[in-house]
């Protein structure tokens, strides 16, 4: 399997940072690098579909007002006239905000996200909004009520999910980087099979305001990237504190760039042996080559047992289920999107519901409502968040020895579209590795480092305490530089010469 993506020049296949830089100094427009991004799209996306909605009349716009800034001599921003796609449950005043669900098909915001007006003003061009798993419940982008975005390794396979649209469009070079959500993986999932960089940052670093709430105290916003360095630029545009967001930790963003050529001499990184029992040998074996790179750049590296945060998963799918189905209750046939009418109020609530969710949303209200339930909210509820304490205690414990730890970002590499659509068990074991930290709320990201089975790509992910976001980014740099070329979409492909 060869890395997909474009053969240079285009606004996708050169690191966002270059595009800016050139944008910046006049070498390039805005406009030129949007037209050309438009264009991958438009020859792409027919048989990828990571895109739910391609915004060009309000990118025009947006482009010209960068190459507008550029001429009058004022700062147009670290991101300018670098072209950015959305997943689509990021709410923009420009384009619908479906959540790939039918309930909010043709909805449009009154108001953009945090993150969408800091991009904005960081001079980056919204180019479209991408698919997902309906409400962000699935890892494979495959309940999407819009049809499956597929992986542009093997066109046969799923891109992860639920981000799998940001991911494959990174991964495509469509765009050079892109805005997910993760609540569970939904970033560095995708970002993994598809061979990219995802990062899910410290809950509260980022703002959700205006994300489209799937399991508040878990939902994070992050970048998408093809390199570690863009995805830093753009957690340090869209992070800090917003007053719009009661969760939002009082801090400015993380000063990330200036940390990457820091190196690890000294650093301590824990091996999560744990995870390494599961995964496939070739994710295993990437993991272990990981900590060999990071041993020769002169860190200590040990591995770690600390099974407690494999049961994260039982207790994400009573605390996710049951926030979700308090979220999702607002779609009621009156206030967004669809509705189907009744003889009563109570009838089109619920025929709304019934012709607007898809199955795996119904499985998830039902099972959120259940564990909330008066009799068994103890036994469900309330154990769960036991469990999600006993999690960060265990992982408090792992950090007392380690600076950060190391683990698969998948069990697996890309799998068949069809394969686990059947059983949602195993659609849920997708993200084994990558529920601890959001239980915690601390920070992970997965860097491409290596090819595993059938030539496909293996993250590796690299986890850190709350605000751990500089250690952890300093080893995101060091594991890209020993990282396999060809494991990294879409740059390995020639496409910067
Ligand atoms: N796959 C997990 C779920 O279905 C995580 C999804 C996410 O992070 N949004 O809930």
């Amino acid at each position: 399997m060869s890395a997909p993506g474009g053969q240079g020049g285009a606004g996708g296949s050169r690191p966002a940072l270059e595009v800016a830089q050139a944008v910046r100094a006049g070498e390039v427009s805005a406009r030129d690098v949007l037209e050309q991004a438009l264009e991958q799209i438009a020859g792409r996306d027919g048989e990828l579909r990571c895109f739910n909605a391609v915004t060009a009349t309000a990118a025009r716009a947006a482009a010209e007002a960068v190459d507008g800034r550029v001429a009058r001599g004022e700062d147009p921003g670290p991101l300018a006239g670098v072209p950015v796609a959305l997943k689509d449950n990021l709410c923009t005043r420009t384009a619908p905000t479906t959540c790939s669900s039918r309930i909010l098909e043709g909805w449009v915001p009154p108001y953009d996200a945090t993150v969408v007006t800091r991009l904005a003003a960081a001079g980056a061009v919204v180019v479209g909004k991408t698919n997902m798993d309906e409400f962000a419940m699935g890892s494979s982008t495959e309940h999407s009520a819009f049809g499956p975005t597929r992986n542009p390794w093997d066109l046969t396979r799923v891109p992860g999910g639920s981000s799998g649209g940001s991911a494959a469009a990174v991964a495509a070079g469509l765009v050079p980087v892109a805005l997910g959500s993760d609540t569970g993986g939904s970033i560095r999932q995708p970002a993994a099979l598809c061979g990219v960089v995802g990062v899910k940052p410290t809950y509260g670093v980022v703002s959700r305001f205006g994300l489209v709430a799937f399991a508040s105290s878990l939902d994070q916003v992050g970048p998408l990237a093809a390199t570690v360095e863009d995805a830093a630029a753009v957690l340090e545009v869209v992070g800090g504190h917003d007053e719009l967001d009661s969760t939002s930790l009082p801090l400015p963003a993380p000063r990330l760039r200036e940390v990457l050529a820091e190196g690890v001499g000294g650093m301590r990184v824990g091996v999560l042996s744990d995870m390494l029992a599961d995964a496939s040998p070739g994710c295993a074996a990437a993991v272990r080559a990981a900590a060999e790179a990071l041993t020769a750049a002169g860190a200590r590296v040990e591995e770690v047992s600390v099974p407690e945060l494999l049961h994260g998963l039982s207790a994400y799918y009573v605390v996710a289920p049951a926030e979700a189905s308090s979220n999702l209750a607002r779609y009621d046939g009156v206030r967004y999107g669809l509705r189907v009418e009744g003889e009563d109020v109570e009838t089109m609530n619920a025929r709304t519901r019934a012709a607007g969710f898809g199955p795996e949303v119904k499985r998830r209200i039902m099972l959120g409502t259940y564990a909330l339930s008066a009799g068994y909210y103890e036994a469900y509820y309330g154990r769960a968040q036991k469990v999600r304490a006993v999690v960060a205690e265990a992982f408090a414990r792992a950090y007392l020895g380690a600076e950060v730890l190391l683990a698969p970002t998948s069990p697996s590499v890309a799998f068949p579209l069809g394969e686990k659509t059947a059983d949602p068990l195993e659609m849920y074991l997708a993200d084994l590795y990558t529920i601890p930290s959001n239980l915690a709320g601390h920070p992970a990201m997965s860097v491409p480092f290596a090819l595993g089975e059938g030539g496909l790509p293996v993250g590796v992910q690299v986890l850190a305490p709350a605000l751990g976001e500089r250690e952890m980014f300093r080893v995101g740099a060091v594991l890209e530089a020993a990282a396999d070329p060809k494991a990294r979409a879409p740059l390995a492909a020639g496409a910067r010469a």
